[in-house]
């Protein structure tokens, strides 16, 4: 089976899917922001925010598990991107190990499914087409060393990263 196989691409809203884990766009404090961010608290209820408090933030580029509360997915992995200041303050090394640490995490648990949305790049700025490249890169090298997760989702929100994904993906235009 190619690595291709288990990657998937959805357009919409990463809160409405039926996958074991998504994983939020978090900031550094874990209690609640705009964008995925807000969507993904207001979906899950108030559970959610009161189990974030006890984690104590979390550091750029790490991320922090929690259980899904009134979402579908079961869980939710919360990882803090890198607000992108021009690229050379380590910014592409943080954005990779905000993917690879949310993997670990759902590897840890031997989990199915994962969704990720465009991490850092709304408010955060990152450059969306780098951002995607170190994405899929990041995916690729750890499906080839791990049975789980078995599947990983990539959901776009908006037309700049739908087009990008899907060139990237190989999936062509439509
Ligand atoms: P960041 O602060 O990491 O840049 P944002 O939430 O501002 O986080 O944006 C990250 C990405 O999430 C953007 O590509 C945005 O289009 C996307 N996004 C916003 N809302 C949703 C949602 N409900 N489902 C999936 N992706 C979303």
């Amino acid at each position: 089976m190619s690595f291709m196989d288990r990657i998937e691409l959805i357009c919409g809203d990463i809160t409405r899917l039926d996958v074991d884990a998504i994983v939020n766009a978090a900031n550094r404090s874990l209690l609640g922001g705009g964008g995925v961010d807000g969507a993904i608290h207001r979906a899950a209820g108030p559970g959610l925010l009161a189990e974030c408090r006890s984690l104590g933030g979390c550091e750029t580029g790490q991320a922090k598990i929690t259980k899904g509360h009134r979402l579908g997915a079961s869980w939710v992995v919360h990882t803090v991107g890198p607000v992108y200041r021009g690229g050379n303050e380590g910014e592409a090394t943080q954005l990779a190990s905000c993917y690879r640490e949310s993997l670990a995490l759902v590897a840890g648990k031997r989990l199915d499914s994962i969704a990720f949305p465009n991490i850092s790049t709304g408010v955060y700025g990152y450059p969306k087409r780098e951002a995607a490249q170190i994405a899929f890169d990041v995916v690729r090298a750890f499906l080839g060393g791990h049975e789980f997760p078995r599947r990983v989702i990539f959901c776009v929100f908006d037309e700049q990263n739908s087009a990008i994904y899907r060139d990237l993906l190989g999936l062509g235009s439509d």
